[in-house]
């Protein structure tokens, strides 16, 4: 559907095979994946035109690389291309129809058979900016009239990490699982019940300098939630600039603001405007600027697309992997969707209520997944060419943090568990220098 009307129809297999509208080719040239991750996604220019203002023509127009004068003269006809697929489009109109599907499908193909290359990885050797040893965030659960403390909710159970500089580590894993509550415990915002988080080599935890809190900002999920309405964009972005006393004039500070909206790719004379006057993709880059106002080395980017829609997500991403060439960040970047992981991360952490259960490059966690529950994550990621492999399907709910399963946490969900799963947490096992996980299938494991 497209500004109110349907442009493509066609069964799944149908679709994802030989996409024929000129948009939804572009749907899903935007979809981010592993085999992209060397080169830009393509995003639709423009935005979708409100409903009723476009009476003449193809509504898609002006966003189309393929439109001709016809276009904007001729509303096109519902057009039957065979087999139970329709396309509103005069490409597949009149006379020609089967050689015109032909072309345009075809061009379909040859992008995937690019996109089907194998990527390549850049693994150069890089220093640590993030060093996470044996964190844990405990919230004590009270009851009765004295508030007594009857047991804990380990949110957090014991994480350690690194992230170098100038790369992204992905923190994956279902809702609840304790992901953004480890986010927020290394930016001090909850304060952490043990461990250490030590920045740049420095230990952050007891600590509270300026500097430290200005190198590691967060972007948030919701980009209509995490902007104050009552705020002009230019007040956005000085708030934290002052409040860290950085640029110590108005003069400077203005200059940085104009800088910032350049390197999100807005206008600088949207800065006395306000966020409802813009659409989700842009209050994003807004929410970005004003992490990389107080010049951050690390972004905790809680899923920072997840909100948008696929092209708008497109363009964000293109941003942060740019930002991150430009100006060498490093992102922890906390999602549960792995197409997203695939296209933008280098290093995957795996979480489980409140633990980290395997690591590894992305290549290796994503290609040869060791864990059972990463394995059953992958399996039901949707495929870009529409085949389906056998999906693992998790029985039950992710266990209440509050009273988390003995020994391995998965073990109630795991098609794999034995009796030893049940009595104790199974330590890591190696299957590279970067690659490991805490599972009995594993033999080092055992025992
Ligand atoms: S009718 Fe023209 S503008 Fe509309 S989708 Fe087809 S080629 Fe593009
Ligand atoms: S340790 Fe046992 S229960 Fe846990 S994931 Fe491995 S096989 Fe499954």
């Amino acid at each position: 559907m497209y500004a109110g009307q349907i442009v493509e129809q066609a069964t799944r297999e149908q679709l994802f095979a030989r996409p024929l509208h000129p948009y939804t080719q572009k749907l899903f040239a935007a979809l981010p994946h592993a085999a992209r991750r060397n080169q830009p996604l393509t995003a639709i220019p423009g935005s979708v035109p409100p409903l009723g203002s476009i009476t003449q023509g193809c509504r898609f127009t002006a966003r189309c690389d393929k439109a001709w004068s016809l276009c904007s003269e001729k509303t096109p006809d519902w057009t039957e291309v065979g087999e139970g697929q329709g396309v509103r489009c005069h490409l597949y109109e009149g006379q020609g129809t089967r050689g015109k599907v032909q072309e345009v499908g075809s061009k379909g193909k040859s992008e995937q058979r690019q996109d089907d290359s194998k990527p390549t990885l850049h693994l150069a050797p890089c220093t640590l900016l993030l060093q996470v040893s044996d964190l844990r965030v405990h919230f004590p659960i009270r009851k009765g009239v004295l508030q007594r403390e009857i047991g804990q909710v380990k949110a957090v159970d014991g994480v350690s990490m690194e992230i170098p500089r100038g790369r992204t580590l992905a923190l994956v894993g279902e809702s609840g699982c304790g992901k953004t509550t480890l986010g927020k415990a290394l930016l001090q915002l909850i304060p952490p019940t043990a461990g250490s988080v030590r920045f740049a080599g420095r230990e952050l935890i007891g600590a509270n300098s300026r500097e430290q809190r200005a190198a590691m900002q967060m972007v948030f999920q919701d980009p209509y939630a995490s902007l104050n309405p009552k705020m002009r964009v230019a007040e956005i972005l000085e708030e934290g600039m002052t409040a860290l006393n950085i640029e110590n004039n108005s003069a400077a500070r203005q200059e940085h603001i104009d800088t910032l909206l350049d390197q999100v790719g807005l206008a600088r004379n949207i800065k006395w405007r306000y966020p409802h006057e813009f659409s989700g993709g842009q209050r994003q880059r807004i929410a970005i600027a004003r992490a990389l106002a107080v010049s951050p080395q690390l972004l905790i980017c809680d899923e920072p697309t997840s909100a948008l829609d696929v092209s708008v997500q497109a363009q964000i991403l293109n941003l942060l992997k740019s930002l991150q060439q430009k100006l060498d960040l490093s992102y922890l970047f906390i999602t549960h969707n792995l197409a997203v992981v695939e296209y933008l991360a280098h290093e995957v952490c795996v979480m489980y209520l409140g633990r980290i259960v395997e690591r590894g490059t992305a290549e290796e966690v994503l290609r040869a997944p060791k864990h059972p529950y990463t394995q059953a994550l992958l399996s039901a990621v949707p495929r870009i060419d529409g085949a389906r492999g056998e999906r693992i399907r998790l029985e039950g709910d992710l266990p209440s943090p509050a009273n988390p399963p003995q020994g391995c946490h998965f073990a109630p969900r795991c098609s794999h568990a034995m009796e030893q799963c049940r009595k104790s947490y199974p330590s890591a096992t190696n299957h590279s220098p970067t690659h490991s996980v805490h599972c009995y299938l594993y033999g080092d494991s055992l025992g």
